[in-house]
């Protein structure tokens, strides 16, 4: 069943008020402000539904061009370094179900979340018409990346205006209106997604990003990439816990769109 077949119930109960496992959707689309942003917020579950047949597509917002330690890196190799990286991700995700990775190319660390950009964010919400939108919790408190916060404004604001026939009719492209909106490193998480079987699948795909190894991942020998892995294996097993299931990633769900 698709996530938006009108009429059914989208979810199984989870613990204490938490809805839990969406029913698979035929499409998705993950926007992220950077180059391993979607791997990290929701790598397991999209890997899972693609296990079932969705097809997943990235939005990326920003040239991951501020990504590396080293004052004297060539920008622009490190940012077509990122797009390879970031593609082969997308791929280990997904398998043959990766709709691809669409690159807004944006400056890292300068991402607006303007009319102009917003209206790019649209056209690729109405280009690809996306059962579930996945993006950052722009509402997350304390948070300091500003590309993190505005691309969740982005994804949230772009949702309005995609699924809104007067709002850029210039596109030439039909409305959309997504059923779900799955927000990751949730202020309020609501929702759970079981990703037992797609831990290893999620680690695969994030050691992709290699150029991330040292300053995202602080991780520049096997032990160290170790050390990474296995914080991430048990953060997923902390989070699964109080659901009863041995990982999870888990989002503050938005349906009222
Ligand atoms: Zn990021």
């Amino acid at each position: 069943m698709a996530a938006n077949d009108p009429g059914q119930p989208p979810l199984s109960a989870g613990a204490a008020g938490w809805s839990a496992n969406l029913p698979v959707p035929a499409s998705a689309l993950a926007i992220g402000a950077h180059p391993d942003d979607v791997e990290f917020g929701a790598g397991g579950t999209l890997a899972k539904w693609a296990a079932a047949g969705c097809v997943v597509h990235h939005l990326v917002c920003t040239d991951g061009s501020k990504g590396s330690w080293d004052p004297a890196a060539d920008l622009s190799e490190l940012v077509a370094r990122r797009q390879r990286e970031q593609r082969e991700a997308a791929r280990r995700l997904a398998g043959d179900r990766s709709g691809g990775v669409v690159f807004l190319g944006r400056v890292d660390g300068e991402l607006d979340c303007d009319r102009t950009t917003r209206g790019d964010v649209v056209r690729v919400i109405r280009a690809l018409r996306p059962a579930v939108v996945l993006g950052h919790d722009p509402w997350k408190r304390y948070r300091l990346h500003p590309d993190h916060r505005n691309a969740g404004v982005l994804a949230c604001e772009a949702i309005v205006a995609a699924r809104d026939p007067h709002f850029h009719p210039e596109h030439g492209l039909e409305p959309h209106r997504p059923s779900a909106l799955l927000l990751w490193e949730a202020d309020q998480p609501s929702h759970v997604e079981d990703v037992t079987t797609m831990v290893e699948r999620k680690l695969f795909a994030l050691a992709a990003h290699e150029s991330q190894f040292e300053s995202t991942m602080k991780a520049v020998d096997d032990d160290q990439l170790d050390a990474f892995r296995a914080g991430i294996v048990a953060r997923l097993a902390e989070l699964g816990a109080p659901h009863g299931f041995a990982a999870a990633e888990v989002f503050a769900l938005v349906t009222d769109l």
